[in-house]
């Protein structure tokens, strides 16, 4: 199959059609290769492969077929030169920390990312002599005054889990860029259906596939999407030698995760949105977060930075916790579990699970109340995942 005359095709086009070179077989789906080495044809083959003379493939480590066809696909719908696929959305941010940065350097980092993102920063990286401040998302002068000499990354998630909060890329772009500093971002939540940091200004996106990438909550891997220096030379190097790279069989289940996320990141929109209108009418919910209300703070900037708001709904349910516990232990057909980008809904209560080691003051201050409740929006039928929600707040 010719790739050159993909260029004009849409979204949806690319998310099914790019990366795959038929073999000699004329297979019609993509072929999983499971093979730790690859054969040569002479010593001067072997010879020319491993001083880089020629291009090919050596050793799974450093490329597998499989594998390439889905970080073609990928870096081909962020829009980047460059994509590698890793072994877990961790090992994503790893090897860009470690392929980027050196002792001494220093990150600025939104507060609102992934728990173990936090745990990476703040107990690991810093064993090496790299330094993090933490801002929150949507304080720019905070973004300014946090930025120092020696500030090489400007690390965000945007909208942030769990509280939506919208950053403005561009402008955390423009600002990384005048300090000489990259600006990452984790775009797990939107996926390329939805936002391309790298058409705003970022310099390099970091994937968790785990989530919508797969959308069927069946693997875990992940991905770095950026130019062919930063991302093709620099991350890829660290993956070559320290080896968390994706499983081919991993790579092919995220090909066909590939071939429906437009339909199902609108899908899983759609749904979050009702949920979130019907959420804003019931008299037991104090508050809804969900950047596609016109109620939400970033309402207007997440209308012109995303093609749609995402799956991802949180709300205050009056009278805190045990409220909150009610609708939980009410519900029958959400999943009480923390995973988040599946068909399947879950609901979890954040004060009590995911920022339940934080102490009642840090929670405040993270905007975490006890009534608190996140919602990651399936593929059910939005009609049935309100009824469930109504059977605990009409007990309220
Ligand atoms: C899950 C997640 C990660 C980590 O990905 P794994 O595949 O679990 O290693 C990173 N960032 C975000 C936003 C996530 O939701």
């Amino acid at each position: 199959m010719s790739e050159r005359d993909s260029d004009d095709w849409a979204f949806a086009t690319r998310a099914i059609r790019t990366g795959h070179q038929r073999t000699m077989e004329g297979e019609h789906g993509e072929p999983i290769f499971t093979t730790s080495s690859f054969v040569f044809d002479s010593a001067r083959e072997a010879a020319a492969r491993f001083s880089g003379d020629q291009a090919g493939n050596i050793y799974a480590r450093f490329t597998n077929p499989t594998v390439r066809i889905f970080e073609q696909r990928l870096a081909d719908l962020e829009g980047g030169e460059s994509c590698v696929a890793t072994a877990s959305g961790m090992s994503a941010i790893l090897a860009t920390c470690m392929g980027q940065l050196q002792a001494g350097d220093h990150i600025v980092s939104s507060r609102s990312i992934f728990g173990s993102t936090t745990i990476l920063f703040n107990k690991y990286l810093t064993r090496f002599g790299i330094e993090v401040s933490y801002v929150d998302l949507v304080d720019m002068p905070a973004w300014e005054a946090a930025i120092r000499p020696e500030t090489r990354m400007l690390f965000i998630e945007t909208p942030s889990n769990p509280l939506t909060e919208v950053a403005d890329i561009r402008l955390l772009a423009d600002l990384a860029h005048a300090h000489d500093a990259l600006l990452v971002v984790d775009n797990c939540f939107c996926t390329p259906a939805l936002q391309r940091p790298l058409e705003l200004g970022a310099d390099v996106v970091v994937h968790s596939a785990t989530k919508f990438l797969d959308g069927q909550g069946r693997c875990i891997g992940g991905a770095v999407v950026g130019d062919a220096n930063t991302v093709g030379e620099e991350v890829y190097g660290v993956l070559r030698t320290a080896g968390p790279t994706m499983s081919p069989f991993n790579a092919w289940v995220f090909l066909k995760g590939l071939e429906t996320l437009d339909l199902r990141m609108q899908a899983h929109s759609r749904n979050a949105l009702a949920l979130a209108e019907w959420l804003e009418a019931q008299p037991q919910v104090a508050r809804v977060y969900y950047p596609g209300l016109a109620s939400h703070p970033q309402h207007a900037l997440a209308s012109r930075q995303q093609s749609a708001a995402g799956g991802i709904v949180a709300f205050d349910v009056k009278g805190g916790q045990q409220a909150a516990w009610g609708v939980v232990d009410a519900t029958e057909l959400l999943s009480i579990t923390a995973n988040l980008g599946d068909v399947k809904s879950t609901i979890t209560h954040p004060a009590t699970t995911t920022h339940g080691r934080l102490s009642p003051e840090e929670r405040q201050a993270a905007g975490i109340g006890e009534g608190f409740l996140r919602i990651a929006v399936g593929l059910e039928s939005v009609d049935d995942i309100c009824a469930d929600l109504a059977r605990g707040l009409e007990r309220l």
